[in-house]
């Protein structure tokens, strides 16, 4: 069950509280991670915390899910990466400048994630234009970021745990249950014996 708790991570670049929830800042960590490199965030989730999200937004940040994060100081090919890598980890992200195509407002990217709770009315529409291709905007223009094939609409799961550790727990645990073969009760030899097929079951075979 995701954690939706809501948290207060320092401050955004205005001095303004940045709020997200736990799975959001989760959910930006491994993207960080990912990217190899930090970028700022400007405005959280829950402006409404704040006193309301700049006017802009549109009240796609008084809830959950969205997040604006500063681009004038990423390259050209580190604002692709950033757009890419949110994209390929569930959630929608435009970069926005002053061109009408891309909204017409000062520069940055913004970024929803889908998945997280509660969404605002706007942030819900804004998905919603990302699931049908379209570009965020009041226009619902045609999506002009990458996109990946197909769509991914939740967050990856972790990736399994690297075969020599779960062969290192199904061996342990089977170890276990022989040592406990000739003095325990047939429940507990059971349950030891499951747990060592449960961890064989999670490998999978190349
Ligand atoms: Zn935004």
């Amino acid at each position: 069950m995701p954690n939706f708790t809501v948290k207060r991570y320092g401050l955004d670049t205005s001095g303004r509280a940045l709020w997200m929830t736990v799975y959001m800042h989760n959910w930006w960590e491994a993207v960080v991670k990912d990217l190899g490199f930090r970028p700022t965030i400007v405005q959280g989730a829950f402006m409404v915390r704040d006193g309301g999200g700049a006017a802009a937004s549109a009240g796609y940040h008084d809830q959950a899910g969205c997040f604006d994060v500063r681009t004038w100081d990423l390259t050209a090919s580190q604002l692709g990466q950033l757009v890419r890598t949110c994209r390929k980890h569930g959630a929608a992200a435009w970069r926005r400048d002053q061109s009408a195509a891309h909204g017409g407002m000062d520069p940055h990217c913004h970024i929803t994630l889908g998945t997280d709770r509660p969404l605002s009315a706007g942030a819900a529409a804004s998905w919603r234009s990302y699931l049908n291709g379209h570009n965020g905007l009041a226009n619902e223009a045609p999506d002009y970021e990458w996109r990946p094939k197909p769509l991914v609409t939740k967050p990856p799961a972790k990736p399994a745990p690297k075969l020599p550790g779960l062969v290192r727990d199904a061996v342990l645990a089977t170890r276990k249950a022989k040592r406990q073969t000739q003095r325990v009760p047939q429940p507990k030899r059971f349950k030891a014996l499951s747990r060592a097929l449960d961890i064989l079951r999670g490998i999978k075979l190349p």
